[in-house]
């Protein structure tokens, strides 16, 4: 079955046809500036040239329509016409305690889904625009939700409440969602296969390192705790979020910076992280690298900063599961950055892990990056949401 996956975000839309016997992606590409000036889509199909075009979209519905035209140009598309596509995967932000598993969509599933835009005010409702504009244009064909949320609603009542008056969490349920989830489970489900082991029977930690940032701690089989809270701003010091701080500096800057609320969650969302730390030299982890290479102090400081908090994330996931057998990495910087491997690992020690630096130069592949004789296997794992989506959706429909 051909699956389209599609990660609707409120300007954007990211979008890949899948073929679900083979898993290759046939083609994929990018809606931008959806409902702004100067719109436009890139296609590339996996045996052709990309292509760009600057095309008016004043809305999702637009958009969509110049995705499936493109899937289906007689010239470049991948497919005859649109019955060749099975089923529709839509990444979805926020589920909410309600959803601890895809579902297949319908008018009842899209009530709870936008019960749950509260949780997530920036996110859900995007979505949601997606999957209104597929059901139009491809009323017959089956749609299922993907949470990023469903993969950690197995996490005890211990890891996910907060210190609050319980009656928050009961009138307004705030508690510890986490994120990342369908890159958490495929990559820790990915680890176990490569290595030959039973998933059910293995104590796993994933670093999922990219702009946004999250760890998850998965045993045997079940994610037992994440980094990411009621939203995705705890946690990790990420691209330009902050990740966990004390909470008592949001009211001693408010004060001091003369701003409200909304002023200081934009500078913890978007003005912080590495581009803050760095005194705003690149949200980048490439230039942070380069950075570091060329001695610029600001990036040494921030680099260390980060790979310091990813081992005390490791150290923790380790005592809540009682050991760990093997570490994680993946997403953009995890994948890509030998250098915040290596760093990270120099924390490890007390964990028997003893790294091979030359596969830990490789790149764009599963790799066992420790030696033979190491006491803590870790991996690089690519991860692949899309196919994660596309295979949640061929099983549901
Ligand atoms: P997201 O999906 O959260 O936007 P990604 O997982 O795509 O993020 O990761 C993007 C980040 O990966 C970039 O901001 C960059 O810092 C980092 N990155 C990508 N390629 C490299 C590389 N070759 N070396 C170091 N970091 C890289």
């Amino acid at each position: 079955m051909k699956v389209l996956v599609i990660n609707c975000g409120s300007s954007s839309l990211k979008f890949q046809l899948i073929d679900s016997e083979t898993e290759r992606c046939l083609a994929k590409g990018l809606c931008e500036r959806i409902g702004i000036d100067g719109s436009m889509i890139t296609y590339s199909p996996a045996d052709g040239e990309k292509e760009k075009t600057v095309t008016p979209m004043p809305d999702h519905t637009e958009a969509i329509r110049l995705v499936l035209e493109a899937l289906t140009n007689p010239g470049t598309g991948v497919v005859s016409s649109l019955e060749e596509i099975g089923a529709v995967g839509h990444r979805v932000v926020h589920g909410g305690e309600r959803f601890a598993k895809s579902v297949v969509i319908d008018d009842e599933v899209l009530a709870a889904v936008e019960e749950c835009n509260d949780l997530a005010p920036l996110h859900n409702p995007a979505n949601l625009i997606g999957i209104d504009a597929c059901r139009k244009l491809m009323p017959d064909t089956p749609m299922v939700g993907v949470f990023d949320t469903a993969f950690h609603q197995t996490m005890p009542e211990e890891a996910y409440l907060y210190g609050l008056p319980y009656e928050y969490y009961q009138k307004y349920k705030i508690r510890r969602y986490g994120f990342h989830g369908t890159s958490h489970s495929y990559v820790s489900g990915r680890a176990a296969e490569v290595l030959g082991k039973s998933y059910e029977n293995l104590r796993i930690i994933v670093c999922h390192l990219g702009n946004g940032a999250s760890v998850s701690a998965v045993k045997n089989g079940r994610c037992v705790d994440t980094s990411m809270g009621l939203t995705p701003l705890e946690g990790l010091m990420m691209g330009t979020r902050s990740g966990d701080i004390d909470p008592a500096i949001i009211e001693f800057l408010a004060h001091k910076e003369n701003k409200d609320i909304e002023g200081i969650l934009t500078v913890l969302n978007k003005k912080s992280g590495v581009l803050g730390l760095s005194d705003n030299l690149s949200s980048d982890f490439r230039d942070l690298e380069a950075g570091y290479d060329r001695g610029d102090e600001n990036a040494i400081r921030t680099l260390k900063a980060f790979c310091y908090r990813v081992a005390k994330y490791i150290g923790a996931y380790t005592a809540a599961m009682n050991g760990v057998d093997v570490i994680c990495f993946t997403a953009g910087v995890g994948e890509n950055a030998p250098l915040v491997r290596s760093f990270v690992c120099e924390y490890l020690g007390y964990l028997g892990v003893r790294l091979d630096e030359e596969e830990n130069q490789k790149r764009g592949e599963d790799t066992v990056i420790t030696t033979p004789d190491s006491k803590t296997t870790v991996m690089v794992i690519p991860t692949n949401e899309e196919l994660a989506i596309a295979r949640e959706t061929v099983r549901l429909v």
